[in-house]
């Protein structure tokens, strides 16, 4: 009687575990194997705490700068969220009608917007894809926001930029691709984003994967000022606290180092991929820090359950589409090689 009716009727999101107990291999959320850069580490210990009585900067100028420069766009083409988690929730806000308005996306996909439509009390129009994952619109199809999942998640799969962009120019709606992986792909669409001629796509970016941050709650998103303009018109007053405007600043300062890390996970993805693949796996082709196989047999929830009594844990996503596979995180060589002991 309280709670409004749609609040009352969704069913909310579910975040993969975090166990407290340290001695898992934890491969279930993709998060990144190595810790941040040691810059983040210096800026914490010189930060004087005195500083917190403050707010902190509400519209962010100098993450804005930095990434401004990064992508060569306008300080007003850069939205900053608390998480892209949040950026992809205020998307939907700015960009979908209560009632009337449609949300589209991948099926499957980031199990996050079909509970994002729910909220804002629209309606879902998932796109489902082929049986190999790959992508094809319906003819005639309409929505009034597309999260453009690439590389998509759970399937680790990219779709072809050029399609991507050709889509995002006909769509008549808010496209939003959310590059959550793009650092551990071979290309993006970020060129997109910044292209003067471009009114309706925006990029999602975030510092979970790549930057080693996900405790951190940063992700940014990059487009046409007037979206990005709007999305600032709602935000919480101060979405972004200080010391995650200081840590993310601290981590642009040292992109040499994310690269290489992310070098690094490419590198123990594609020996972790051919493994399993000897081994008569069926892996989807992974442009992220994660692989979606299925075991020989495709008994996944057994695999799945074998692992968890070994203590590696990785995501099972029942099904009929998902249900064969199971989603592993890249963690390092030496986690992998545990897991491929375990899965021998
Ligand atoms: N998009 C996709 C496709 C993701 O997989 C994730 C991670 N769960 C996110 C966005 C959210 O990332 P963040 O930690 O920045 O909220």
């Amino acid at each position: 009687m309280y709670i409004c009716r749609n609040v009352e009727a969704l069913e909310g999101y579910t975040p993969g575990e975090q166990p407290k107990d340290s001695g898992v291999i934890k491969l279930n959320t993709n998060e990144n194997p190595y810790p941040p850069s040691p810059k983040v580490a210096a800026a914490l210990r010189e930060f004087d705490t005195a500083r917190l009585r403050l707010y902190p900067d509400p519209v962010f100028m100098e993450l804005r700068r930095k990434l401004a420069a990064l992508h060569g766009c306008s300080v007003g083409q850069v939205f900053i969220g608390n998480g892209s988690d949040e950026t992809l929730s205020l998307c939907t806000r700015a960009f979908a009608e209560v009632g009337t308005g449609s949300i589209g996306y991948f099926d499957p996909s980031y199990s996050l917007y079909p509970v994002l439509a729910d909220i804002r009390g629209v309606q879902r129009r998932p796109v489902e894809l082929a049986d190999d994952f790959t992508w094809r619109m319906p003819p005639d199809y309409t929505a009034s926001l597309f999260f453009l999942t690439n590389p998509n998640a759970p399937t680790g799969m990219m779709h072809d930029p050029a399609v991507v962009e050709a889509f995002c120019r006909n769509f008549d709606g808010v496209v939003v691709i959310d590059e959550a992986y793009a650092d551990f792909a071979d290309s993006n669409c970020m060129a997109l984003a910044v292209d003067p001629g471009n009114r309706n796509t925006v990029v999602s970016r975030t510092f979970s994967k790549s930057f080693s941050l996900a405790g951190l709650r940063f992700g940014y998103l990059v487009g046409p000022e007037p979206l990005v303009e709007a999305l600032y018109k709602i935000k919480d007053s101060y979405n972004m606290d200080m010391l995650s405007q200081l840590i993310g600043s601290a981590a642009l300062d040292d992109l040499d180092y994310v690269r290489e890390n992310a070098a690094r996970i490419r590198t123990t993805r594609t020996r972790f991929s051919s493994e399993l693949t000897r081994r008569g796996w069926t892996v989807c082709p992974s442009q992220t820090n994660f692989v979606f196989a299925s075991p020989p047999d495709g008994n996944a929830a057994a695999v799945f359950g074998e692992l968890k009594r070994r203590r590696i844990l990785v995501r099972y996503f029942p099904g009929p589409r998902t249900g064969r596979f199971l989603r592993i995180t890249i963690g390092t060589d030496d986690q992998m090689d545990a897991v491929l002991a375990a899965l021998g």
